[in-house]
């Protein structure tokens, strides 16, 4: 097992323009900095593009940096190929080798590298490698041992004689895993490994290979950009946008206290609710103004800290997760412990079993009017539990916890109470 770092590293690539004649640089990865502890199973996550793949290709060794370092343990790493960096790859296409059984695809890295030891002991080379015995690589014995092992371990002993062909998506991907664990390698890179599965198959090998990480507690760094597959496996969370992090921690820290306007909306399904406004001050405290609301609807902001230099009409958005809005009558009498703080038109109930989807425009005074020519100011989903009594077109009072209020700044998208707390240290 080891550790990973990158160092302020930078991926390039050349990208062909106009028939191939011209040539423009794309920057996959810029000055990116990456620490994943030993026996951490580290996921990088982000929409498509972001440079996860090119991530995990440079610590593989499939592509070399233009900048920067790459470290395994206390090795320095950039510069070796990828044999020599005692890192397995499991790819989302499984990459298995159709021609052979399971359990020549499970040896194959293993006698090709004994194939190699042997060769380069010098004194054997005319000697094809199984009639080499002794010590100058890996034992024959030791390479069954290792397949039977690992076979054990991932449920598919039955299935070593079989075909690639004679397997179902979720056998393949057990054997995929399974070539690479037989090499023991220090890190395990996994890219996308699920995607090719069918949606329940791809929550039992979530689980196994959660399970396997607890069990062996190797290194691993796993890409993906389905947002609740990353925060269901990973004890560790980098999220990536154009090729930067743009926050890195553990799953729920990072879903609690989103660094920015972009990790917020990329966690969470349904995503964020967002709406833009700007900062008021009142004899009452600080608020947040909607362009859109009356002054008299301004929501208080006094359970935010926010940094000290923030002015009057700074210009911000609010955050609100789905879970933490509720839905209730227009009236504080009606049962409702707390005043409404917006009011909201219902559009669309989407009853999930287990808890409903509900779909509100968010209209512009807390005061009764003509709902129908009212225009919406914003789009947002309320989380409610099952059986939700409410209908399209029901008029509503939207209430939220305002300890639970994210405030991001407008232009560079900073999450306001993070840049305060990073301010007061
Ligand atoms: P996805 O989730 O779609 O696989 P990703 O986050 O893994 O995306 P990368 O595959 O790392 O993203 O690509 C990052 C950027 O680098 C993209 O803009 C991509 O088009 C570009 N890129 C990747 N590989 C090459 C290449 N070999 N040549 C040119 N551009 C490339």
């Amino acid at each position: 097992m080891a550790n990973v770092e990158l160092k302020g590293v930078v991926k390039r690539f050349r990208a062909a323009v106009s028939s191939g004649r011209m040539a423009s640089s794309v920057q996959a990865v810029g000055r990116l900095d990456l620490v994943v502890p030993d026996g951490s199973l580290t996921v990088l996550v982000g929409p498509s593009g972001c440079g996860k793949t090119t991530t995990l290709r440079l610590i593989a060794g499939l592509e070399s940096p233009d900048e920067g370092e790459v470290w395994i343990g206390d090795r320095l790493v950039h510069r070796l190929p990828p044999h020599e960096r005692n890192v397995a790859l499991v790819f989302q296409g499984f990459a298995l080798y159709p021609h052979l059984t399971v359990e020549q695809n499970l040896s194959f890295g293993l006698k090709w590298r004994r194939r190699r030891e042997v060769r380069s002991a010098g004194i054997w080379k005319w000697l094809p490698p199984y009639r080499v015995a002794g010590h100058h690589g890996i034992e024959r014995s030791e390479i069954k041992d290792r397949v039977q092992q690992t076979a054990r371990k991932l449920g598919i002993e039955e299935l070593l004689n079989r075909m690639p062909g004679q397997l179902s998506g979720g056998e393949r991907q057990r054997v995929a895993l399974g070539r690479a664990m037989v090499r023991r390698p220090a890190v395990f890179l996994l890219d996308e490994p699920l995607s090719n599965l069918d949606a329940p198959l791809r929550l039992e090998m979530r689980r196994e290979i959660k399970e396997l990480h607890y069990r062996e507690r190797t290194t691993m760094v796993y890409v993906t950009h389905d947002q609740s597959e990353a925060m269901a496996l990973g004890d560790r969370l980098a999220v990536m946008d154009c090729g930067q992090i743009q926050q890195i921690g553990e799953p729920q820290e990072i879903y609690d206290r989103p660094a920015n306007r972009f990790v917020a909306g990329f966690l969470g399904s349904p995503p964020i609710n967002f709406l833009d406004g700007e900062i008021g001050f009142s004899p009452s405290g600080i608020q947040f103004q909607c362009s859109d609301l009356g002054p008299r609807l301004a929501i208080p902001l006094d359970a935010v800290s926010l940094p000290g230099d923030v002015r009057s009409g700074h210009r911000v958005v609010l955050g609100i997760r789905p879970e933490d809005l509720r839905i209730g009558g227009l009236d504080a009498s009606e049962g409702e412990a707390s005043q409404p703080i917006l009011r909201g038109r219902v559009t669309v109930v989407q009853p999930l079993g287990d808890l409903s989807l509900v779909s509100v425009e968010v209209l512009p005074d807390l005061t009764q009017g003509d709902v129908a020519s009212e225009r919406a100011i914003a789009k947002w989903t309320c989380k409610m539990g099952p059986r939700a009594k409410v209908e399209p077109g029901d008029v509503c009072g939207l209430r939220f916890n305002l300890h639970k209020v994210h405030v991001f700044d407008w232009g560079s998208g900073e999450n306001l109470a993070m840049v305060a707390t990073a301010s007061a240290v």
